[in-house]
């Protein structure tokens, strides 16, 4: 089916695309090219916000005032400048007014501990962020776009009671949506409303994990049986390798879902895993695009494989820690002592990135977190002997080719290595 012009576009903004008053400028461009269009906003913090209103939250929760008044000054000071550039006389004042309220209720926090859990506690004071964001966007777009409404998004994401990680609700959530976003952009063309933030049954505030906006994003579009979904970001792109530490990336044009999954497994950290899937149930396109050139062509990702193996993508984690563990009774490894080793890692909260075994000994790589190392090694100690190595690294490499292989090993001890059709992974020291 042809899209028409009343399907609905869901874009992402993220923290990076609003951090200062030139990007959020530059955000209703971008609207601006879409003209008459239904479009649903999901935003995130600005710039570092979140950060600091986690530094923020512990300075409350520890009543250390010196800190907490320091960092909270830091934050007005930094959203106030931006209004201060964007907004002038009658609609200055009234966003002002708007943000002090919010910094009203950080006071509040501050002055009237309550004795809800830490966790509770982190999602309603860290909500802030969105709280803030998605206001002044809001009021910037219906100042230059006349049509825009706010929407809390607490009132139509809803989830279980797992304060920072919760679980989205499906049902309800996609009944509201429906219900209430229909009608208003209906009224209104442009939505905007908050990334990462939900509620509860009880209308208290959850969140979806830290860089949960594109699930957010996922979620609406999902809903609404959206045309699209847009990640606009400071990269072309989905790259071949992270260009934080490669200088020759290649962007992926076009890759399916089944890929883009995979390599979120692996770590790419270009997309929050979760957003997929409720994407992929409705094969609806998700895009990620450049907000600084929107004319070109970002990546593509559909039902479409065809063009999964055109380019080799390299995933690395650094700071791993490989054990190598053998039964102390020189028992064979067989599957009951396999057994015995999950069971403990997972009393451990293990997460394992690679494993492999031989007859005599079970190898596993995890994330070096000081506690889960000592935790791990209490478990097994008693039956295993233990050994295992630092500083060592995990490559991945989708779509391999000799050339890419070396280009990932070069100078460097391959500790285990593992080669699928597609995936070839190496432990590096
Ligand atoms: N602002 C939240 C975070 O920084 C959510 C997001 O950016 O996706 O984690
Ligand atoms: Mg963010």
């Amino acid at each position: 089916m042809e899209p028409t012009n009343d399907s609905i576009l869901v874009f992402k903004f993220g923290g990076a695309s609003v951090k200062s008053a030139n990007a959020i400028n530059n955000v209703v461009d971008i609207l601006k090219r879409y003209d008459n269009r239904k479009i649903i906003v999901v935003v995130s913090a600005m710039g570092k916000t979140t950060n600091n209103l986690e530094s923020l939250f512990d300075a409350a929760i520890n009543q250390n005032q010196e800190l907490f008044t320091s960092i909270k000054e830091t934050l007005y000071d930094f959203h106030i400048e931006i209004i201060n550039k964007l907004f002038s006389n009658g609609k200055y004042e009234t966003i002002k007014h708007k943000i002090d309220q919010v910094f009203d209720d950080i006071n509040t926090f501050y002055r009237k501990p309550s004795n809800k859990p830490r966790s509770q506690r982190y999602d309603s004071f860290i909500s802030f962020g969105e709280h803030l964001s998605s206001t002044i966007l809001q009021f910037k777009i219906k100042q230059d776009l006349n049509k825009s409404t706010w929407s809390d998004a607490r009132k139509l994401i809803k989830t279980d009671d797992q304060f920072q990680r919760a679980n989205v609700d499906w049902y309800a959530s996609i009944t509201l949506i429906q219900e209430y976003c229909q009608a208003e952009l209906d009224a209104n063309r442009i939505i905007v409303t908050q990334g990462f933030i939900s509620s509860n049954a009880l209308g208290e505030t959850t969140t979806l994990g830290r860089e949960g906006s594109d699930y957010s994003a996922g979620i609406f579009a999902h809903a609404l049986d959206a045309e699209s979904v847009t990640i606009w970001k400071d990269v072309p792109g989905m790259l071949n390798a992270d260009p934080k530490f490669f200088k020759d990336t290649q962007k992926l044009d076009r890759i399916s879902f089944r890929e883009a999954i995979e390599l979120s497994y692996y770590g790419a950290s270009v997309i929050h895993p979760k957003t997929l899937k409720p994407l992929q149930n409705k094969k609806i396109p998700l895009y990620v695009k450049s907000f600084m050139n929107p004319n070109e062509e970002g990546t593509k990702i559909d039902v479409d494989t065809s063009n999964d193996h055109m380019v080799p993508s390299f995933i690395f984690k650094k700071n791993q820690v490989l054990f190598s563990i053998t039964p102390k009774d020189f028992s064979f490894l067989i599957e009951a002592n396999l057994s015995d080793i999950f069971l403990k890692l997972s009393m451990a909260k293990a997460e394992i990135n690679i494993m492999q075994n031989s007859a005599l000994s079970f190898s596993f790589l995890v994330d070096h977190d000081p506690n889960k190392i000592k935790s791990i090694i209490e478990q097994l100690s008693p039956s295993y002997e233990v050994k295992y190595n630092t500083d060592l690294e995990l490559v991945t490499v989708r779509h391999y080719d000799q050339k890419t292989n070396d280009f990932v090993c070069k100078g460097k001890k391959i500790l285990l290595q593992q080669r699928t059709r597609r995936t070839a992974r190496f432990v590096l020291g």
